[in-house]
């Protein structure tokens, strides 16, 4: 039978918004080595904002055409994007065959029957239209900002026909108002590593984590989701890992890691599916207060 300890221990975290699927999953928190984080939606908002715009020939049909695609995608970035088109008015094109590329972007054939795409490099170098090659030489004789161009520190979603690129916007989003307390409790009940897992550019990572007091070795960017699984494997060699993830794109590591902790009130299906603990609110003081609680809970039941 499950120790008293441990029942109480499991009724004190659901009335602290803190749901976990068991008594071994409280017990494995206790005892975690390193936890990961995933980035956008988890350490930060995920209610991202478009900050630019550049398109190579009408700008509102460019984002009627993005919008489109975007309006089939789960994505954060893909809200942010609707959102944008919204605001101003533009009314997304009709889009068929939508396909989504993790951690890479969306593919989709519009109303002429042409094949369309957004995403990062990963997905603009898959469609053979490398942003670095002519095209973007092209570009940038249109009238591209260089520093946009160049991407720097923000999450840049490329759109393009083919091979040909139709133009870009910027998308900036930002961590969550409770991470960095959160993470400083983690850090002060002495957790060994904090790592972040990002399937978003390095540059954009290292801002984030320099918000957040993360150590630029602990930060992993440009990542598949099977890179997340692969890490929290390797990570796991040195001691339990905890994933925290919004379900986005990282399911799969968070049914890898020892303890997967899906966060968010908005949490996906999948994502509680996956996960063996659930926390019902944004707070990220909530997990640092669920870690407390284990160990609290493992030393009366020792
Ligand atoms: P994270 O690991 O930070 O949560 P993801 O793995 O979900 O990030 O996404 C990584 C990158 O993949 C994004 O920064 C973006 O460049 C690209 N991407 C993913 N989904 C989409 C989408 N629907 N539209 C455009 N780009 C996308
Ligand atoms: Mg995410």
């Amino acid at each position: 039978s499950v120790p008293a300890a441990i029942l109480s221990g499991l009724a004190a975290a659901a009335r602290g918004g803190v749901l976990f699927k068991g008594g071994a999953a409280l017990e494995m928190l206790a005892d975690v080595e390193t936890f990961a984080f995933d980035k956008t939606g988890t350490l930060t908002t995920g209610k991202a904002v478009v900050t630019a715009v550049e398109a190579r020939d009408d700008e509102r049909e460019f984002l009627s055409l993005l919008a489109g695609l975007e309006a089939q995608s789960e994505h954060p970035i893909a809200d942010a994007i609707r959102r944008h088109a919204a605001e101003r008015g533009i009314v997304p094109a009709p889009i068929r065959d939508v396909v989504s590329l993790a951690s890479a972007g969306i593919s989709g054939v519009d109303a002429r029957g042409a094949e369309l795409w957004a995403g990062n490099r990963r997905m603009a170098r898959q469609q053979g239209a490398d942003p670095d090659d002519s095209a973007r030489a092209d570009l940038q004789h249109d009238g591209l900002q260089h520093d946009f161009l160049h991407e720097g520190a923000q999450t840049i979603i490329w759109l393009g026909r083919g091979t040909r690129i139709l133009g870009a916007v910027a998308v900036a989003d930002r961590p969550r108002e409770t991470s960095a307390e959160g993470l400083a409790a983690l850090r002060r009940a002495g957790v060994g590593t904090i790592a972040m897992m990002t399937g978003d550019r390095r540059a954009v990572g290292l801002r984030i984590g320099a918000e957040l007091g993360f150590d630029p070795a602990d930060i992993h960017a440009d990542l598949l989701p099977e890179d997340k699984v692969r890490l929290v494997g390797e990570l796991a060699a040195h001691g339990r890992v905890a994933f925290v993830g919004d379900g986005v794109n990282d399911a799969a590591a968070l049914a890898r890691a020892d303890v997967g902790i899906a966060m968010g009130a908005a949490g996906s299906d999948v994502a509680l599916q996956a996960a063996d603990v659930a926390l019902l609110s944004d707070d990220m003081g909530r997990l640092a207060g669920a870690h407390r609680l284990a160990r609290r809970t493992r030393r009366i039941i020792r």
